[in-house]
């Protein structure tokens, strides 16, 4: 049975080794980590309260930009109308003032704009004055003698009269098929100079000359000019008074320039008149009339909007999708309400904020329904901080959120950054020295071993062949011998124990210059031959003896090589030595020399007891043994084989060894030949 021979493994002192690392290592890792934690995470939380502490402080100062923009914005809006007629401040709310509808209403109540056209149409009132050329054109269709009877008329009418029997002939003249004579008859009323000084109703009138005489001129090459004429002169009767302070009654206007538009739509070189004209507002304007109309029939009167205090923003009734705000203004000239789509009070809002965007918060602006008119109806956070608007936007809110969860990661990212960094550099110092330390721990342990072990060895192994020539010599001393023969077998006792402890001690000293590589080879060029002939001559006592076979393989010209001869020797007599100590009663040995390639073999071959596979690179271990009673029969140490190793290896050789239990062993010794 083998049995592993184990000397003092030193693993209570690795134990320390280890447990010294966990405290200088692991722990303060562990605690450098957790502090990292901690410092990151109160990082974030005081980054997030600076952050809430510094938006908070800020926020009164936007609530309060945004109302006096607002003030100011309403104050010079006022500053602008004042003077300008309701038409006037109509244009300048629109196009200047994102307003969509505007009402103005005088000193006592009534709407100024938008303002309706009486009630009796110019058509009644031509029925009335001119009945009977009306019944000859409607009732009779003798539009011959009709349009007879409208000139006398025009001829002794004035003003508006004359200019009802005027259209009401070219209307005639068309229906008798006189085109161009009826375009000349509608172009002196849509030319009358009238429209400069006449009233509402004149001005209408006019308008509608125009429009006819548009529909009649439009699409004919030789009245280009004319149309253009014609739609340029009923683009300068929109949204505006004449020189006597008239104007186109709002639902007139409305009319006509939804027409102006269609028209345009449908001719783009009259478009670009219109474009010019209104700066690219028609549209806007047509819109913005409507919802006026619309609004004051609402609030047709200044008292219906009593309890809106002036110049604030106030949300309209009216379903949640379409909502619409008004401003009311009021002053000695009277009162008037601008309007404002979501989209308008957004965009007026969002130019009070725009030098607080922020890459870290967003602003938004609640209506005083609760409503979001600016920023996100849904932010990615809950709003920290909530401010009222001020007098002039009334329940109105102004909230400000983090803008994202990650906001103060990146807030916090320089600051983390430095403790990441400096945790990383601290632990890979702690990482480092700790592997300076095991490493040199590590050492001291193994040497420590090694001592001990070497210790424990050379007493034990000492005291055997010294304990056993004590013995011989004291029964020779004290003459208890048989005769001579018996003298000469102990005295070859004591020679052969003498042998072996200086085999003991040479080995012993090899081993401890080797640990202290105090070995100094001396290298030289020298025979394999030579080596190989001084081993087998070192081996041959020991060897020679009794039943032991030893037989030599040594050609007479083995190559060369760069070696320490005397070390070499030593390396083939300890595996000599073995063969011969590891093998049977019948033992056969045998030491071969052979060149190789570029090298040189050496093989110490036996018949003994081999070696088990899984023991093949042990042995070459210090101090292993494989059975450690054998060993000590044996008279082993367990040091042969790794000095063996360890010269060879300092050669630039190697040594290995092939083996089956029971069948014997080869060792073989490689070096390279010179
Ligand atoms: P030792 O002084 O014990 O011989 P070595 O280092 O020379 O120490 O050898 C280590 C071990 O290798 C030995 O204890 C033995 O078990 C085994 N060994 C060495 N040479 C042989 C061999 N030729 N045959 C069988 N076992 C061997």
């Amino acid at each position: 049975m083998t049995s592993v021979r184990k000397l003092n493994p030193g693993y209570g002192q690795f134990r320390w080794v280890v447990l010294l690392l966990a405290v200088a290592v692991i722990l303060p890792t562990l605690c450098l980590l957790w502090f990292m934690n901690e410092a990151v995470s109160s990082t974030r939380l005081a980054v997030r309260q600076k952050l809430v502490t510094i938006y908070e402080d800020q926020l009164p100062t936007v609530a309060r930009q945004v109302e006096e923009g607002f003030a100011a914005d309403c104050r010079s809006a006022k500053d602008k109308a004042r003077g300008l007629d309701p038409y006037g401040q109509f244009r300048l709310a629109v196009t200047e003032h994102h307003c969509e509808g505007l009402i103005v209403y005088s000193p006592n109540g009534d709407p100024l704009y938008p303002a309706l056209s009486a009630g009796d149409s110019a058509t009644t009132r031509a029925a009335e004055r001119f009945a009977d050329a009306w019944e000859l054109e409607f009732a009779e269709a003798e539009y011959e003698q009709a349009a007879q009877r409208y000139e006398q008329y025009a001829r002794i009418s004035d003003g508006r009269a004359r200019l009802i029997a005027r259209l009401a002939k070219s209307r005639c003249l068309r229906k008798l098929g006189r085109g161009d004579d009826a375009i000349a008859e509608c172009k002196e009323v849509a030319t009358s100079p009238l429209v400069d000084a006449g009233e509402d109703s004149i001005l209408v009138l006019i308008a509608n000359a125009r429009l006819l005489l548009l529909n009649w001129t439009q699409g004919q090459p030789a009245y280009t000019e004319l149309t253009a004429e014609t739609y340029r002169a009923l683009l300068s009767m929109l949204y505006r008074s004449n020189q006597a302070g008239a104007a186109l009654p709002a639902d007139q206007n409305l009319f006509v320039a939804q027409k102006a538009l269609e028209i345009a739509q449908a001719n783009p070189e009259l478009d670009v008149y219109a474009r010019e004209y209104f700066k690219d507002s028609l549209a806007k304007l047509v819109a913005a009339e409507e919802r006026s109309l619309a609004f004051v029939e609402q609030f047709p009167a200044a008292e219906t909007l009593d309890d809106w205090p002036a110049d604030t923003l106030q949300r309209l009734p009216g379903p949640e999708d379409t909502a619409y705000y008004g401003i009311a203004h009021r002053d000695d000239a009277g009162s008037c309400v601008t309007l404002l789509s979501r989209e308008g009070a957004r965009s007026l809002l969002r130019d009070y904020l725009q030098s607080f965007t922020d890459i870290y918060v967003e602003f938004c602006v609640l209506d005083d329904a609760g409503e979001t008119i600016l920023g996100r109806a849904e932010p990615a956070n809950e709003a920290f901080a909530t401010a009222p608007l001020g007098q002039f936007l009334p329940g109105w809110t102004i909230t400000v959120h983090f803008r994202s969860g990650n906001v103060f990661e990146q807030a916090a990212s320089e600051q983390i950054a430095i403790y990441t960094w400096t945790g990383i550099l601290v632990i890979m110092l702690i990482l480092l020295s700790g592997a300076v330390a095991a490493k040199s721990i590590g050492k001291q342990v193994r040497l420590n071993k090694l001592k001990n072990d070497f210790i424990a060895t050379v007493t034990h192994e000492l005291k055997t062949p010294l304990a056993s020539m004590r013995v011989l010599v004291e029964t020779l001393l004290e003459g208890n011998y048989r005769d001579q023969q018996q003298v000469t077998e102990y005295l070859q006792l004591i020679s052969r124990e003498n042998e072996r402890l200086s085999r003991l001690i040479d080995n012993f000293l090899t081993f401890s210059r080797m640990e202290r590589n105090k070995q100094a080879f001396r290298m030289r060029p020298t025979s394999a031959t030579a080596i190989a002939r001084a081993a087998a001559e070192a081996a041959k006592t020991r060897l020679g003896r009794g039943n032991c076979v030893f037989e030599t393989d040594i050609p007479e010209d083995g190559p060369e090589v760069q070696a320490d001869p005397d070390a070499m020797v030593t390396v083939l007599v300890n595996l000599l030595d073995n063969a011969y100590k590891y093998s049977g009663d019948e033992k056969h040995i045998m030491l071969r020399l052979r060149a190789q390639d570029n090298a040189v073999c050496f093989t110490v071959s036996d018949n003994g007891m081999g070696i088990p596979r899984r023991a093949t690179r042990k042995i070459f271990r210090r101090f292993y043994q494989l059975d450690r009673s054998l060993s000590r029969r044996a008279e082993g140490c367990g040091l042969g084989l790794s000095i063996a190793k360890f010269i060879v290896e300092a050669h630039a050789g190697s040594i290995g060894v092939e083996s089956k239990p029971g069948q014997g062993s080869t060792f073989t010794v490689r070096l390279r030949a010179r």
